[in-house]
């Protein structure tokens, strides 16, 4: 019987120097309006501790450079580097590079282009070359079946036109990960593919980094930006293919579930920071006779968001632990529970937290603002809450089978139970 919450010794040790490396040469680097190459510069040495420490790539095999943790662990580890958007980087896990890593290894496991190892993997493990991942339309988001962009083989090349938005990095990327339509003869699932094109390839028109509720003023070719990109006769090798032609999809979702409770598992930190800035001010704040902790709305707030947290970290970690015995295919729907439950948690928290420091919540003196708007899109990328939903009903319901009579109506079991003990109903009476 083996049902534990524990962790091991060694790597409880391992959890403590992250913590205190996050909090004391990491949350620093926030407070400064770094662009990103002072940034660099900064987190250099950093990630350089980070691999001294056998920690650099966790969520990649030992094959691939990485550490090879494994979800669980990895789950631990997201949830201290989480607290910070910059932990991530210094760790060698960021998104979009760390997925974009992990979908060329299949790739190039899938196909034997071994040549793409060398080219881009290996430098994007590095951190010496960034990526973007080029899925999103205007027209087609949620279901993706609907992408437009098409890429046509012409002698040893692709041909590439669309229109593409929401590129994270997609203006400072050194290569782009583009879907589109290989085959349009058949279902999109068999027939779209994914190709490598580098930044620079004549034809591909960033046309601007989208101002969004995280980034409202206007701005361009900066790391965190989301691009629109326009694709027009972009020419790339046929050998910038990753994996096989037509198997856009299944890569897109072996792609996603990793990169999906790796979001989860950040929100936990985030959750937590949040948390612990909404009962520091609880336990500070004087107002109305009493201070804001002795109040039961505050205290109700407290008392839902660790609820709700502890719920989403058992979650989480459920899902970490079902994808390390039985990959990630098989904990679908846990992943799609915990990504819905998981971004609403982070969202509900954040704003509570919010609200009990009035309008210093709303300050940019806090970092909780920044938070929020960065919580407000978790419910969108990566699916959706709506879609993570639709998995989940549709998954569960398969478990079911229509009845004329409900299994559970009182007449028609009290009935069968009748006949099955009248032996001692007849005693009784
Ligand atoms: C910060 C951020 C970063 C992103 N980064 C990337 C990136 O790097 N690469 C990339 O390719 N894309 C990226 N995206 C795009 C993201 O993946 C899409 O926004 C997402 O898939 C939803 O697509 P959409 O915005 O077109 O919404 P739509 O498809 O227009 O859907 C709109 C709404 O319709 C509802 N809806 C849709 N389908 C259903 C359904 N079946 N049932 C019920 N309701 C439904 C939902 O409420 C949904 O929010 C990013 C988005 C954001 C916000």
């Amino acid at each position: 019987m083996a049902w534990d919450f524990s962790t091991e010794a060694d790597f409880e040790e391992q959890l403590d120097w992250m913590r205190s490396f996050v909090r004391e040469e990491i949350f620093p680097l926030e407070t400064l309006d770094l662009d990103h190459e002072t940034f660099l510069a900064a987190a250099r040495p950093l990630q350089e501790q980070v691999k001294e420490r056998g920690l650099w790539a966790a969520h990649l095999p030992p094959e691939l450079g990485g550490g090879g943790f494994g979800q669980v662990r990895l789950g631990l580890m997201h949830e201290i580097l989480g607290q910070s958007p910059y932990a991530p980087f210094v760790f060698g896990n960021n998104a979009p590079d760390s997925g974009n890593a992990e979908l060329l290894a299949i790739g190039i496991d899938e196909s034997g282009r071994e040549e793409q190892r060398a080219r881009w993997l290996e430098p994007l493990l590095a951190g010496e070359l960034h990526s973007a991942f080029s899925m999103t339309e205007p027209g087609a988001g949620a279901d993706p079946t609907m992408i437009r962009t098409r890429a046509v083989r012409q002698g040893g090349e692709w041909v590439i036109n669309g229109h593409k938005w929401f590129t994270t990095n997609g203006s400072v990327a050194d290569f782009l990960i583009v879907m589109a339509v290989t085959n349009p003869d058949v279902h999109p699932y068999e027939g779209t593919s994914m190709i490598i094109v580098p930044a620079g390839t004549p034809g591909v028109n960033v046309v601007r980094d989208i101002p969004t509720m995280e980034r409202p003023e206007p701005h361009f070719g900066e790391y965190g930006g989301h691009a629109e990109i326009v694709y027009h006769e972009v020419r790339v090798p046929y050998e910038n293919l990753v994996g096989k032609e037509g198997t856009g999809f299944r890569l897109a979702q072996q792609r996603l579930g990793p990169g999906r409770i790796h979001h989860c598992m950040r929100w936990l930190g985030q959750s937590r920071r949040a948390f612990d800035m909404m009962c520091e001010r609880a336990v500070s704040r004087y107002a109305h006779g009493s201070y804001l902790a002795d109040k039961q709305t505050v205290q109700n707030w407290v008392a839902d968001s660790l609820a709700e947290m502890t719920a989403a970290r058992l979650m989480t970690l459920h899902a970490a632990w079902k994808m390390d015995r039985e990959g990630a295919p098989a904990a679908r729907t846990e992943i799609a529970m915990i990504k819905f439950w998981g971004a609403r948690v982070l969202y509900n928290v954040i704003d509570r937290a919010i609200q009990v420091h009035g309008s210093l919540g709303f300050s940019a003196d806090l970092p909780l603002e920044r938070m929020y708007r960065a919580a407000r899109a978790a419910r969108l990328y990566d699916g959706p809450d709506e879609v993570h939903r639709v998995t989940v009903a549709r998954q569960v319901l398969k478990g079911y089978l229509p009845v004329e009579v409900p299994t559970e109506h009182v007449p028609t079991r009290r009935a069968d139970a009748e006949r099955r003990f009248a032996h001692l109903l007849e005693a009784s009476s």
